[in-house]
């Protein structure tokens, strides 16, 4: 079978989708799914909305118009502040965006205005993780000036923490949120219908079982793919966390000396590898590398260490047996590692169904994950 592949289980996938939409749901809360770390794979599309989110969203519109020519008929959101070279695209193709500048909802309203359509807008708010948003003290202004564009209609607003600074979603900024949800209704009446909390980070804050004051959406994608959170990375009880693997093959495997001959200056990735002696090693090398995948977020079987890698060759040993030329390793992705492979044109992509009996899953409820 061709190697290196990235082995995609959907039957993994719809679970973990629907557990999350049902832990969720019981909080009032809906779930978007986030396609964007699977190129807006058609199939993965059609398990999350089989699975019960309310529509799809990903940061590209290429992958949106992937789905669509795909015919996956779903609301779709770009969760990306538009460009204003392709606001004239975005309002074509996607349902609602995520923004913060009026110069491109201005944009986005004349290009809706061209067509004839209603583009949705939700306003993005920064609650400290300095990625996009608005500041609050800005956000009422920007609320009057967003609800008089023509063809423009204001869906409500919404916050992304934890992915630029590692910012944790938390009583505090998650009531902060629902505190300008309120004071942006009461000062233009009803107005907002989505409180969009953020992302799979957001988990964590709601399995902890903290009030959800306004929250009422989260878009959710590491966790229904790898079915862990992004805060520490830990999985998540009653989900599959094997979804995802990425096979690769042996090509060289040699007993070889740990420790490098020669003058050490950097590698090409620029860092100095640590050049203990520790004898002779059953080193094996895979045909995987940088141009593949995040070799630092693998994480490999047991016994087997990954001790190096390059643009092509992913250097690895193992415990006990040499592995064998021509056969095959399975290593587990993180969300790097799996952005990354799926973004790669030299790794195939592989659709499986199927559970095994024994890998069956305790149908353990999320909350006694906390
Ligand atoms: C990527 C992204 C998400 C989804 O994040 P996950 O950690 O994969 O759940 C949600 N919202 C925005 C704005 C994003 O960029």
């Amino acid at each position: 079978m061709t190697a290196p592949r990235l082995e995609i289980n959907l039957d993994k996938v719809r679970h973990n989708a629907s557990m999350l939409v049902n832990l969720l749901g019981n909080r009032g809360i809906s779930v978007s799914g986030v396609t964007k770390a699977t190129l807006g794979l058609p199939c993965i599309a059609r398990e999350m909305l089989a699975a019960g989110v309310i529509g799809l969203a990903d940061s590209r519109i290429e992958n949106i118009q992937t789905m669509r020519r795909a015919a996956v008929t779903a609301h779709m959101t770009l969760i990306r502040s538009p460009m204003i070279s392709q606001a004239a695209l975005v309002v074509g193709n996607i349902d609602t965006s995520l923004n913060t500048e009026l110069d491109v909802i201005s944009e986005l309203s004349k290009a809706a205005h061209a067509m004839h359509r209603t583009h949705g807008v939700v306003l993005m708010v920064e609650l400290g993780d300095l990625r996009e948003g608005i500041l609050p003290a800005d956000l009422e202004s920007v609320v009057r000036r967003t609800l008089r564009f023509p063809n423009i209609a204001l869906k409500g607003i919404g916050t992304n923490l934890a992915c630029r600074c590692g910012v944790a979603p938390d009583a505090h900024n998650m009531g902060e949120l629902s505190a300008l949800a309120d004071a942006i209704d009461a000062t233009f009446g009803p107005v907002l219908s989505i409180v969009s909390g953020g992302n799979s980070s957001n988990l964590n804050w709601v399995i902890g079982g903290s009030p959800i004051g306004r929250i009422n959406n989260l878009r959710l994608g590491e966790s229904i793919l790898l079915g862990c959170e992004p805060l520490h990375r830990r999985p998540i009880e009653g989900l599959y966390t094997d979804a995802m693997t990425l096979v690769a093959e042996v090509i060289e495997a040699k007993a070889k000396p740990s420790k490098p001959w020669g003058e050490i200056a950097e590698n090409p990735f620029g860092s100095i590898v640590p050049t203990a002696d520790t004898g002779k090693v059953l080193q094996a090398i895979l045909a995987l590398g940088h141009m593949d995948t995040d070799p630092a977020g693998l994480t490999p079987p047991p016994g087997i260490k990954i001790l190096g890698s390059s643009s092509d060759h992913l250097i690895v040993s193992s415990d006990k047996q040499q592995l064998r030329v021509g056969t095959e390793v399975r290593l587990q992705p993180n969300y790097s590692a799996l952005i990354r492979a799926m973004a790669s044109p030299f790794v195939a992509k592989r659709i499986e169904q199927g559970i095994a009996e024994q890998e069956n899953v305790p149908f353990q409820s999320l909350e006694s994950a906390a």
